[in-house]
């Protein structure tokens, strides 16, 4: 391990810390944390280049000819992760970590729409939510400027929340739901509630306070143990709110008053808008406020976006893909108005799913094929086993065999739902839409 206190030192004299040394900025504090393909080491020499003031190195040579940059450790990422835990240590501040198998990066983002009505909040970066992203995401809040915290924990194995609670020591948690995510990590459902629930097993040691979502069936059990629980959003909860229409946008009724439109889109984005509600109820922003919050919201990054295009009007969902969010957007994307005929369903592989994948897409491909739409396109090579419960799905191996039938038979005048895996990258096909 290297010197902590010395580490720190050099932490608090520097502008920002990276582990990526392109985006090294000048003083940024460089972590060459090595990966499956590289060794970090050979980037810190770039990164100092670039600005940077020191290089976490696990070359103790190269440390030792030049330690007014360099410093060494053995193990980068410990260092950086020991790093995070001691400036954690140092902040008196509520820090919220939200998890869960979908909506953790909408829920975290309305949540800070919401909370920075009232207060300074530092919140994770895009997706970083993994054993660096959250070390990233905790060196960033700086104990004067920052009153409140949000951070996002992702997971695909038991113990990884777990991990990110032992560094990030939240006093708050949310788990935003159990479904089908990263199933083959997780080994079932049962596993991911407890993969999940390691964040309310932490708040329940602690003392911290949990935030339920009632509307999951297997949420409030989980949270028993936790001795402060606040919950959301049935009638009877702690903070109750109504979902009024699901399309075009939410419009949702918040704590039995006043009602307010959301500009995102679909019933799934429903309990993630009550979770924030409900965080900032607690957290005492008052409820005009929480309702502008929620109301003047933009969704992006290919999440839940509705996109006009020359001829058509996309639901575009291509930033990930599971049976449980599929299920969700497939429901919602049924239920929104127009007529049936035409509606488009594009849909690419579900990753990860282990030896659960034929089984899930073909409950896929059976649930699509019940629901109102007037064509569905299936893209991928797992999407197969979802096509071969109906032969009136069109199935392609790839995406660019889809282009090519989309450029032979342009899509006009429809409303089209596009959604995959993040690997599928559908948002490609948006040129021919
Ligand atoms: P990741 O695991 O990649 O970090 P995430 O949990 O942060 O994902 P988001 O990025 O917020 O999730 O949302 C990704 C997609 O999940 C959305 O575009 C939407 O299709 C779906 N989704 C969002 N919220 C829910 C929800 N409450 N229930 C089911 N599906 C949802
Ligand atoms: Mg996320």
């Amino acid at each position: 391990m290297a010197d902590l206190a010395a580490l720190y030192a050099r932490f608090r004299a520097s502008s920002a810390v990276s582990t990526d040394s392109r985006q090294a900025q000048d003083g940024t504090l460089f972590f060459a944390l090595n990966g499956p393909n590289f060794r970090g080491r050979d980037f810190a020499a770039p990164a100092l280049a670039r600005g940077a003031r020191y290089a976490v190195v696990d070359d103790e040579a190269l440390a030792a000819a030049n330690p007014g940059q360099y410093t060494y450790a053995p193990d980068p990422l410990a260092a950086l992760q020991a790093l995070a835990l001691h400036h954690r240590r140092q902040l008196v501040m509520p820090v919220l970590a939200i998890t869960g198998s979908n909506g953790k990066t909408t829920t975290k983002e309305l949540a800070h729409a919401v909370l920075s009505r009232r207060f300074r909040v530092q919140y994770t970066q895009g997706n970083l939510n993994n054993h660096i992203g959250v070390p990233l995401t905790l060196l960033s809040i700086r104990p004067g400027e920052h009153e409140l915290a949000i951070v996002e924990m992702g997971a695909n194995h038991q113990g990884e929340i777990a991990l990110l609670c032992r560094l990030a020591e939240p006093t708050h948690g949310l788990i935003t739901n159990i479904g089908k995510a990263h199933l083959e990590g997780f080994g079932g459902v049962e596993g991911i509630a407890r993969g999940k629930g390691e964040l309310f097993r932490y708040l329940e040691q602690v003392g911290g306070t949990a935030f339920v979502n009632t509307l999951d069936a297997r949420l409030p059990a989980l949270a028993a143990p936790v001795p402060e629980r606040v919950s959301y959003p049935g009638p009877t909860d702690t903070y109750p709110a109504e979902l009024l229409s699901a399309a075009p946008h939410v419009v949702m009724r918040l704590f039995g008053g006043t009602s307010l439109e959301a500009r995102i889109t679909g019933g799934y984005n429903f309990p993630n808008l009550a979770a924030a509600a409900a965080l900032g109820a607690y957290f005492g922003v008052p409820t005009a406020d929480i309702g502008e919050a929620l109301a003047a919201y933009e969704p992006a990054n290919n999440r839940s976006q509705l996109v006009r295009t020359a001829h058509n009007e996309l639901v575009l969902d291509a930033y990930n893909a599971n049976p449980s969010s599929m299920a969700a957007a497939l429901h919602s994307f049924a239920a929104r108005p127009g007529n049936p005929a035409g509606k488009v369903v594009i849909m690419g592989d579900m990753f990860e799913l282990g030896r659960e994948s034929a089984a899930e897409h073909r409950a896929l491909g059976q649930l699509v094929r019940g629901l109102p739409f007037g064509q569905i396109v299936l893209i991928g090579p797992d999407m197969h086993h979802a096509a071969a419960t109906d032969s009136s799905l069109l199935h392609f191996l790839t995406k660019s065999e889809a282009g090519s039938w989309l450029r032979e038979n342009p899509l006009r005048n429809r409303q089209i739902l596009i959604k995959g895996s993040r690997g599928m990258g559908l948002e490609s096909l948006l040129e021919l839409l």
